[in-house]
């Protein structure tokens, strides 16, 4: 597996990540039980870099990563988010003790804003985000589908720490952020997050066979391989089963060639 530096914390996270997004939304224990299996194969194989959110399967996603977690914690990087309606100060730190309940863990790596509210001033989610760190709970502090303005206006407001990373939706398929976030976060040193770097499982059928051959790859890995392509990325696919972890893990364990990429980025 490949690290990288998240933001300019000198934290290491894997290029390769685990979304938690639909985890747990079954009724079915089985289901859950392989949903577990497969994150804790991918710690094995070395993604320390955890996803997960307050408000997916309403905290069950966050309570099956407290199952796979559990005897690893050291081996992971936990990010988790608070939602609105949860972006005022006293409620952010609610949601933040709750989902470190949910996870069983004692603090949350990298807590993210999952998406701006304009209706709340940033100041006060901020202020709640700086008290969490100050009291230990929460290492290191992220937004996510935030535009270029608000992300500078989230930096301003913040005391004493950085913006670390935002996560947004990039992948072969949806490229919009390279038009200004993604430069953005590459002359800020801030870490760009790749949520849905699988268009959802609408895996691309226009990545070139020649590519796929020479690399000896599937195309989700080909896709993942391309959207980490730049230092400041990142990538989080979500897989609820051990093998397409596995492809995913491995997706990232040769580089392509710049004329490569360049041949991917042009169909
Ligand atoms: P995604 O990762 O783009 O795609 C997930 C789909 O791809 C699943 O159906 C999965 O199937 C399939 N898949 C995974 N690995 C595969 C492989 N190697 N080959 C073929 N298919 C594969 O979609 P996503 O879940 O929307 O996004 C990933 C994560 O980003 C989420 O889980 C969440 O953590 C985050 N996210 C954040 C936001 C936000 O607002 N911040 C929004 C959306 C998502 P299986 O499950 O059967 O393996």
């Amino acid at each position: 597996m490949e690290y990288r530096e998240l933001g300019r914390t000198g934290e290491k996270v894997s290029v390769i990540g685990m979304g938690c997004w639909g985890l747990g939304l079954s009724r079915d224990a089985s289901e859950w039980a392989r949903e577990i299996a497969s994150l804790q194969r991918g710690i094995e194989l070395g993604m320390n870099l955890i996803d997960t959110a307050e408000r997916y399967s309403s905290g069950r996603s966050e309570e099956l990563v407290r199952e796979a977690v559990k005897d690893r914690r050291d081996d992971t990087f936990i990010a988790t988010k608070v939602a609105p309606p949860n972006l005022r100060h006293d409620a952010v730190i609610r949601a933040c003790m709750d989902s470190i309940k949910r996870l069983g863990v004692s603090y949350i790596d990298l807590y993210q804003i999952h998406w701006p509210d304009p209706g709340v001033p940033i100041k006060d989610t901020m202020s709640a985000m700086e008290r969490l760190v100050q009291d230990g709970l929460v290492r290191y502090i992220g937004v996510s589908n935030f535009s270029v303005s608000e992300t500078e206006a989230a930096r301003a407001a913040l005391a004493k720490n950085e913006i670390a990373s935002n996560q947004v939706e990039y992948a072969l398929t949806n490229r919009s952020v390279e038009a200004d976030i993604l430069p953005y976060c590459v002359r800020e040193k801030i870490t760009l997050m790749a949520y849905s770097p699988l268009a959802h499982g609408h895996i691309a059928r226009s990545v070139p066979g020649s590519i796929l051959q020479k690399y000896g790859m599937a195309p989700a890995q080909a896709m993942l391989n391309w959207v980490t392509r730049n230092e400041q990325v990142v990538a989080i696919p979500k897989a609820g089963n051990i093998r397409h972890q596995e492809e995913n893990a491995s997706s990232v364990a040769i580089r392509f060639s710049a004329a490569d990429y360049e041949k991917m980025s042009s169909v």
